[in-house]
């Protein structure tokens, strides 16, 4: 080979080498990316407030839960920051905030809003109501959730269910109730219905936060407080600042908590991260029912042998009282707004049809079992 062939096959070597290479880099990409070519994938960072303490046993576990599933779920593409009660607004402004877009999402309580809707309290709790189990079987199955997003419409603003703490306690007295007449000038925080329920029967009802709860009781600001049941009132120290601790929570049967989202932002969403969203929202639903379930009994069990509280049951005759003053509160809010008739009549019908069977299954096994 002359000098001139040996450089000629060089050359012609080192192309087909580089022509190997660039395919071989085109073969890789093409299996390691299925989507060059296309832009990359859009990634939202959300902010989500609450009317909780950070990271409070159960009620602020269900957003950090919440926010843990969306970021594994989207790889990474909707990431959810989490603030407690005060962090960015306080806890009584999360609905605002939702919906002036402030931040994206809140998780609260809808009884809060009663102030703007008169009908907020039903997706709540109502006294003497459904427990968690129907609660849950109305929302996504008895039509409550779609009546949930058409009172919150109005505000730009999306609900879906947050989690329930199933039957609470009727809360902590400074002083034994053994009649009606023991409600009369009683200064209890106590949220939603059972604030007016309460006042139709002598008390004064007050609304605080959950963070406020333990100073005003031990200072006397108010005679007597509710707040969750012995996991969550573990936490709070609630046992320190009052002797009595009453039961059975009869106006939070079942309490649902919410997950509240901008509407704008939602729809701009993709759909797979909408998806995710909502999945995600029924995932911590159901997850913090559980968490109560679970941790409650261990609570009680600490409350009475370590801390010596006397756990006692309202008599009946009060419980009498209360029941006969909800049916009256619920009869004037039903006349005096139409959404909360609208609500309250699907929320009544499908309650009085769940009470016929659970009478024989549930109530009939818990009595027997
Ligand atoms: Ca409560």
């Amino acid at each position: 080979m002359t000098n001139k062939n040996r450089l000629i096959a060089t050359a012609l070597t080192l192309v087909s080498l580089l022509a190997l290479t660039a395919c071989g880099n085109n073969a890789e990409q093409a299996t390691s990316s299925p989507s060059a070519g296309q832009p990359p994938q859009e990634t939202f960072e959300w902010k989500l407030v609450t009317s909780w303490p950070k990271n409070f046993p159960g009620l602020g576990q269900g957003p950090e839960t919440f926010s843990r599933y969306v970021e594994e779920m989207s790889g990474g593409r909707l990431k959810v920051k989490v603030y407690g009660a005060g962090e960015l607004v306080p806890g009584f402004e999360v609905f605002d905030a939702v919906r002036l877009g402030t931040v994206e999402m809140g998780h609260s309580g809808a009884y809060y809003w009663k102030g703007k809707m008169p009908a907020a309290p039903i997706f709540s709790a109502i006294p003497f109501g459904m427990n968690s189990q129907e609660m849950n079987g109305w929302l996504h199955y008895g039509g409550g959730l779609e009546l949930w997003q058409e009172l919150y419409k109005p505000f730009g603003v999306i609900p879906f269910s947050g989690g329930n703490s199933g039957v609470q306690m009727a809360g902590w007295f400074k002083k034994e109730i053994n009649s009606v007449e023991d409600l009369k000038g009683l200064k209890m925080r106590i949220p939603g219905l059972g604030g007016e329920v309460l006042q139709k029967l002598g008390g004064l009802p007050v609304t605080l936060t959950g963070g406020e709860l333990f100073t005003s009781l031990q200072t006397g600001a108010i005679d007597a407080t509710e707040w969750v049941g012995p996991y969550n009132d573990l936490a709070f120290g609630l046992y320190k600042a009052a002797d009595f601790y009453y039961y059975p929570g009869w106006h939070e049967p079942g309490t649902a908590l919410e997950f509240i989202v901008n509407e704008k932002v939602f729809n701009a969403l993709p759909k797979d991260l909408q998806s995710i969203v909502k999945v995600a929202t029924r995932a911590v639903n159901q997850d913090m029912l559980d968490e109560y379930t679970a941790r409650n009994n261990n609570a009680m069990e600490k409350l009475i042998e370590e801390h010596g509280v006397e756990m006692r049951p309202l008599p009946d005759d009060v419980m009498q009282a209360l029941k006969q003053a909800t049916e009256e509160v619920i009869a004037e809010q039903k006349a005096a707004d139409p959404m909360f008739e609208k609500v309250m009549t699907s929320y009544q019908d499908f309650y009085n049809k769940i009470k016929k069977y659970h009478r024989v299954s549930e109530q009939e096994y818990y009595l027997k079992r």
